[in-house]
């Protein structure tokens, strides 16, 4: 499994597959041709068909130091990812160099043909069970398991996850206006934080609150403002929401609110390792659906629940989230995708309660589910993978 830092990437909006990879991949590529006088970027699969409102042609052209063409492809099949990418550098009109690269998936690049396994692995586990028997075996907490592994910068590393986490829930409050885009989407976490009615029940006071902290982030990540990647930028909203409402509802240390992220951290290395954290590749599933139980496990391991607690609010959250299609309206980051991030993050709070009471009686498996998602984004229609092609994102006519 790969490293944390991998996991929680620091970055900006809105996109980690279709902007953050494609930005590094360009950065990479360009560091290789300090010679050439042009490049030309050719995107293919869901870059291509939803790279316009994902930003991914100004990613590219942003990353890259000289002039830029960038051209969509959306007819090409047979792809290594549903994310390729192809760069040329050119000397004039001669080619020099060229270089096929797949994002897949919360901001991480592989050349074609690139292992992905043998160059990052960190932690010797294959999946969130030998993660458990480790913790059994050493009697500890999910967090030391990446304190032994990781390096010894893991912890401030987490700290500073979790001040841009929370810069970025106190910019989205402020901010007001439209969203980039032509769907003239109105921010709304600013309304829904300003104006819970006193005589509210407090239960209902404090979803609306978890509500506009998830608000503020994924509305960020749509302006292209900065955000982390937890995993990816369009789910980027659940897990700073849980963890801003607990932490100022309770006043949890820093060091809990670490161990959180830590914990929360190993499911989402687990998702990747095992299945995919792409909505190209597996639909919003694996996205929101794997940021919700990252926050579910975050909430147990703020409330020291025990590990068979923490799997199992990990396990419910996505279980119930398998077979969630990716269907951005115009190939914004936008609807449904804000909402989304409110809603699960609901859940996670949901599902942590849930395992509390019920974990004694449970059959499924984090492992088994984690599976079944991957499988079930393999048997996805393409349509439902972030190609804009079907769901909402065909059936929106606009609203009046
Ligand atoms: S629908 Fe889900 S997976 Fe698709 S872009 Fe939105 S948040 Fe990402």
């Amino acid at each position: 499994m790969e490293s944390l830092r991998e996991l929680y990437k620091i970055g900006r909006g809105p996109s980690s597959s279709h902007t953050m990879g494609p930005a590094r991949a360009a950065h990479e590529f360009a560091a290789s041709y300090p010679q050439a006088t042009s490049f030309r970027v050719t995107l293919y699969g869901s870059l291509a068909l939803t790279g316009k409102g994902h930003l991914t042609d100004v990613a590219v052209t942003e990353a890259l130091p000289r002039p830029v063409e960038v051209l969509f492809d959306p007819e090409k099949k047979e792809l290594p990812h549903p994310n390729t990418l192809d760069f040329e550098a050119k000397e004039g009109d001669l080619v020099i160099g060229r270089q096929r690269y797949l994002s897949i998936g919360g901001g991480t690049i592989l050349k074609e043909g690139e292992k992905r396994q043998a160059a990052e692995t960190i932690y010797p586990f294959r999946n969130f069970d030998e993660i458990l028997t480790y913790c059994r075996e050493h009697n500890c907490a999910p967090e030391q398991v990446v304190y032994d592994f990781e390096d010894g910068g893991i912890y401030d590393f987490l700290r500073e996850v979790y001040a841009s986490m929370t810069a970025t829930v106190k910019r989205g409050l402020a901010a007001s206006g439209k969203l980039p885009g032509s769907l003239g989407v109105e921010r709304k976490a600013k309304t829904l934080f300003e104006t819970i009615p006193e005589e509210e029940e407090p239960a209902a006071r404090e979803k609306r609150l978890v509500c506009a902290f998830a608000f503020a982030t994924s509305e960020e990540n749509a302006s292209g403002g900065t955000i982390v990647t937890a995993p990816t930028c369009g789910a980027s909203g659940v897990l700073p929401a849980v963890l801003h409402y607990l932490g100022g509802k309770y006043g949890f240390s820093e060091r809990r609110i670490v161990a959180a992220l830590a914990t929360a951290g190993l499911v989402g290395v687990t998702v990747k390792q095992n299945a995919s954290v792409s909505g190209a590749e597996a639909g919003c599933q694996a996205e929101v659906g794997t940021a919700t139980s990252m926050a579910a496990a975050a909430v147990c391991r703020l409330f020291n629940a025990s590990l068979v607690e923490t799997e199992y609010a990990a396990e419910i959250a996505l279980e119930h989230q398998l077979g969630l299609t990716c269907d951005p309206v115009g190939g914004y980051v936008q609807i449904p995708c804000i909402e989304r991030n409110a809603v699960a993050a609901l859940r996670a709070l949901a599902s942590a309660d849930l395992a509390r009471v019920l974990s004694g009686t449970r059959k499924i498996s984090f492992d088994t589910v984690v599976r079944t998602m991957y499988e079930t984004g393999k048997d996805l229609s393409a349509r439902y993978r972030e190609t804009s092609e079907g769901g909402l994102a065909l059936s929106y006519k606009g609203c009046t």
